[in-house]
């Protein structure tokens, strides 16, 4: 099986693939491109796998007039600038030893090493510079069936790393087949393992979380997490039951959307100050009463759309009539009443009282009431 695309082909990406052939070494393609390649999906970032140890990577890429910037030198990777583009060439590799974080490793000659160490069979898919496919687990039957499977035993495998277990869920929610259900064993370890989640970093954690809200139907992935015991380990009172009407209800995923419908506590969760303060604006919002117009006007267009259908999906309603040309006039309007029509009869925080109370009339009147209403 050959693949193509328009990243493999490049120039850029060519020569330096050609500059670690002179001197004999494989260099190949790994990871995401290769799977994301072969399922027609879009390739973001090109990773690469070669046998020759990571200063003769950077000594011979400089060579040849490349950008080297050695971003993880210490486990082999260096990023290759060729083309514009990015390259994060990594040395083979295999594990010396593993604590359920952070893996030593030794650099390797050897592909089928390499290999062992990578998470799920689809991911430890390779191709040569010619696009020529090289499967040595035999991924690419898993991968053009849509099977998430782990390399090797899954439970081994999660105790090495117990990041795996997240990165499960959300290779099953990108690229698994829901016809088909989740792997068993996979499953099965995931649950028994759960525990070992508490040794990750919540910012580990919450990366995973956010990518996995980003599938375009994270509904199944959530509902096995939860059947095993994962989900409320992460967010505690979490209920994935909405999500499914919610994505039904979507035209474009957006975790926020996702987050704030599957609820439960996210004190565990490293959340930036702004992304913590929208979801708490949304979650306020879809327990009040404003009417599209208004969360149009108070949100924003996005938020206010994230709070109509969040509220359809929880509330188990239909959508209101208009709602999305609604979000659009409350967008464009401008209230009628202004600090300058209160004063000087009002000053201070009395002020900014009254202008608060009539702001909420004005809003609960779905932007109807005009200036004279509000002041009589
Ligand atoms: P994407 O970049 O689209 O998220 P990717 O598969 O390229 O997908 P990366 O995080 O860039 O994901 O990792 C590149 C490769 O490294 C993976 O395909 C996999 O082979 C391996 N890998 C990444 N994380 C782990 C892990 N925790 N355990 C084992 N192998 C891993
Ligand atoms: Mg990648």
């Amino acid at each position: 099986m050959k693949l193509s695309g328009d990243w493999l082909e490049h120039p850029g990406t060519q020569a330096l693939c050609a500059v670690l052939a002179s001197e004999g070494h494989r260099i190949l393609f790994v990871g995401g491109c290769v799977r994301n390649a072969l399922m027609g999906r879009a390739v973001s970032d090109i990773d690469m796998a070669t046998d020759a140890p990571p200063g003769e990577v950077m000594r011979l890429a400089e060579e040849a007039g490349f950008k080297v910037v050695p971003t993880g030198i210490d486990h082999g990777t260096v990023t290759v600038i060729a083309g514009g583009a990015g390259h994060e060439v990594t040395t083979f590799r295999r594990d010396v030893s593993t604590d359920g974080r952070r893996a030593t490793v030794a650099f390797s000659t050897e592909i089928a090493e390499d290999a062992a160490r990578r998470d799920f069979t689809m991911n430890a898919l390779y191709a040569a510079p010619s696009g020529e496919v090289i499967d040595p687990l035999g991924g690419l039957d898993d991968l053009l069936a849509r099977r998430v499977r782990f390399v090797g035993e899954a439970s081994t495998r999660i105790r090495e790393d117990y990041l795996r277990i997240l990165r499960f869920f959300r290779f099953y929610a990108v690229y698994g087949d829901p016809a088909q259900g989740i792997d068993a064993e996979g499953l099965a370890a995931c649950a028994a393992l759960a525990e070992g989640l508490a040794s990750l970093s919540a910012e580990r954690v919450t990366h995973e979380l956010r990518r996995l809200l980003a599938a375009p139907d994270p509904a199944p992935a959530l509902a096995a997490m939860q059947a095993s015991g994962i989900l409320s380990r992460i967010l505690p009172g979490a209920d994935p039951k909405p999500i499914a009407p919610l994505v039904h209800l979507e035209t474009a995923p957006r975790w926020q959307r996702r987050l704030a419908v599957l609820g439960g506590d996210t004190g565990a969760l490293r959340l930036s100050r702004a992304e913590a303060a929208e979801l708490s604006h949304l979650q306020a919002e879809i327990g009040s009463t404003l009417t599209p117009a208004a969360l149009g006007w108070k949100l924003g267009p996005v938020p206010a759309e994230d709070v109509i259908l969040a509220r359809a999906a929880l509330f188990e309603q239909p959508l209101p009539p208009g709602w999305a040309a609604e979000i659009a006039r409350g967008a464009a309007a401008q209230c009628p009443i202004a600090a300058a029509d209160l004063m000087p009869a009002l000053q201070g925080a009395a002020l900014g009282e009254r202008l608060r109370a009539l702001e909420s009339r004005w809003l609960a009147s779905d932007l109807t009431a005009t200036k004279g209403d509000l002041l009589s």
